[in-house]
């Protein structure tokens, strides 16, 4: 278990954005992989602000944290969507999602996709990562020509890693709504 340097909840080590700290400034870590000394942040704005206001004060604003730390989790969450697809856990297409039973797992809607498209895609059990990529950010993850405006990623093998990023994303994405 760790401790939110912005909240102080107390999560599990996966469910944080970790950050280290870089030429004085806040680096996050998406992949929890970098040495030195770590924050582990809730993937919440208002966590972000309390956190940059505590430890990096006149450094850098909470505002440019939060920018910086959302693309860099949208590249690493791309990047897991290329490798989930290259080790074949990924389901590309309406056609080929609307006849899937109810299974855990991800699902990417473009931005650019109807919302009555969506509606007919969208099962419960799925975690639904929406409005945040266009088609031609997903169909260049996957390494296609043609754009790609639905992926099920199962919720298996590197699947598992997207799962967790993704949820962390979309809880990123919504705090500042
Ligand atoms: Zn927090």
């Amino acid at each position: 278990m760790r401790t939110c340097a912005g909240c102080r909840v107390k999560e599990e080590n996966e469910d944080f954005i970790r950050y280290v700290e870089f030429e004085g400034k806040p680096l996050p870590d998406v992949a929890r992989k970098l040495p030195g000394r770590g924050f582990n942040v809730c993937p919440d704005f208002e966590c972000i602000k309390t956190f940059v206001k505590r430890y990096f004060k006149g450094k850098v604003s909470p505002e440019d944290v939060f920018q910086y730390t959302l693309e860099s989790l949208k590249s690493y969450f791309l990047h897991l969507l290329s490798l989930s697809h290259k080790t074949g856990v990924t389901v590309v297409g309406q056609d080929n999602i609307r006849p899937l039973g109810d299974r855990e797992g991800t699902l990417i809607l473009a931005s650019d996709l109807s919302e009555k498209t969506k509606e007919r895609l969208i099962k419960p059990s799925y975690l639904v990562v929406d409005n945040i990529f266009t088609s031609e950010e997903i169909g260049n993850a996957l390494r296609k020509e043609r754009m790609a405006g639905a992926v099920f990623v199962e919720n298996a093998g590197i699947g598992r890693k997207l799962l967790k990023a993704g949820k962390k994303l979309v809880m990123l994405v919504n705090s500042r709504k």
